[in-house]
Parts: C-alpha cells; structure tokens; sequence
C-alpha cells in the first residue's frame, strides 16, 4: 500500500505517519528527515538545504524528488511505503507519478489531516516550551516567525495537492483537531 499524508506543518502529521506505519508494517518516509539527517551528516546535500530549510522555504523539487526515487528502491519499499511531507508541491507530484508510472505502481491512498492554522501556531509553542522544559534542543526552524512562513508555504504550495488528489479520487480528509488516538482510529477506518 502506497500512502501520501498531507497536513500542514505542526498537525501531528509525523507522530501519526509512524503509527501507521507501523501498524501496516511498511516504512515511513519523511523527506524533513532525511535532509535533517544531511545535515547532521554535514554532506553536501546538508549543506545545500540548511540555510533553505532554517528560513521555513522549500528544497528543489528535483532534490527532493531524486531523494524518494532512489529511497523507494530499496527492498523494504516494495510491499508499500507511507510519504510523510512529500510531496510537496504538484511538481514534486508529477515527478512522482511519473517515478512510480515507471515502476508500475500507484498511490492507494491520499490522507489530508485537517487543523486550524491559529491551533497549530498554540500547538507550536507549547511544543517549544515542553522541549525546553525538557532540555531538549528545539528545532531551528521551529520559532514562531519560520513556523508562520512555513504555514504560508503550505497553504500557497501543498494545499493545491488536494484538489489535484481529489481529481484522482483518492484523497480522506481527517479532522487533526481531535485527541491523537481519535485522529489515529479515524485514520484506520480510512485506510482500510
Ligand atoms: P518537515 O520535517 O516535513 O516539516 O520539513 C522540514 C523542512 O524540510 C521544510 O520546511 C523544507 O524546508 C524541507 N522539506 C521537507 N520535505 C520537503 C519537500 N518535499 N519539498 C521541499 N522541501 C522539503
């Protein structure tokens, strides 16, 4: 099974992208965590994408796309994958029905988390707090000005993917205002 999960940044969307995941036994694929991997790695491609990621922008579609192509490759990808935050722009999914057109699969399913913007800019601080309050490092381009640009990037960028998905009859709207076990069961009942 070939699942896309959709939600703006902060919705919860990669705490749930791992509890499907796992229930359904196929790997997670997050292109944050790769780049965010990158760069810890300092590789070239870390260094190419820290300063766009840090400002809240959006990564080339072809690095990205280049990323989940080779990714999908690998054995573990083959009874199914989950893409967490990719793709991202209707070129970036494009450049993925033409990647999986030539391997002669298909998305199954297209979910849309649904959260009100001013909930997840809430959302967002309490996580800042709750991190520091941990002793943890906060991500560094989670800061109430970058979290706001990326909301934007979202809405002009990522959003359009819905209607493009709707076309094709695939796309399950989840209401991500709920408890996180509420938006998992409502999740399951879509994908089954
Ligand atoms: P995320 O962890 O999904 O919130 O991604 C963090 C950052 O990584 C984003 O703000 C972008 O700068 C970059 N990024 C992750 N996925 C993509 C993608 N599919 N296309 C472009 N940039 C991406």
């Amino acid at each position: 099974m070939i699942i896309i999960f959709l939600g703006p940044p902060g919705a919860g969307k990669g705490t749930q992208a791992k509890r499907i995941a796992e229930k359904h036994g196929i790997p997670q694929l997050s292109t944050g965590d790769m780049l965010r991997a990158a760069i810890a790695n300092g590789t070239e491609l870390g260094k190419k994408c820290k300063a766009i990621m840090d400002a809240g922008d959006l990564v080339s579609d072809d690095i990205v796309a280049g990323i989940i192509g080779d990714r999908i490759e690998e054995p573990d990808c083959k009874p199914g994958f989950l893409l967490d935050g990719f793709p991202r722009t209707v070129k970036q999914a494009e450049l993925l029905d033409q990647i999986l057109k030539n391997k002669d699969r298909k998305v199954d399913v297209v979910l849309e988390l649904v959260v009100d913007d001013e909930a997840l800019v809430e959302r967002l601080n309490s996580r800042i707090a709750e991190t520091k309050a941990r002793g943890e490092e906060v991500r560094s381009d989670d800061n109430e000005e970058t979290f706001r640009k990326r909301l934007g990037v979202y809405n002009d960028q990522t959003a359009p993917l819905v209607p493009f998905y709707k076309e094709q009859g695939l796309v399950k709207s989840i209401d991500g205002m709920k408890s996180i076990d509420e938006v998992t069961a409502a999740i399951e009942v879509a994908v089954s």
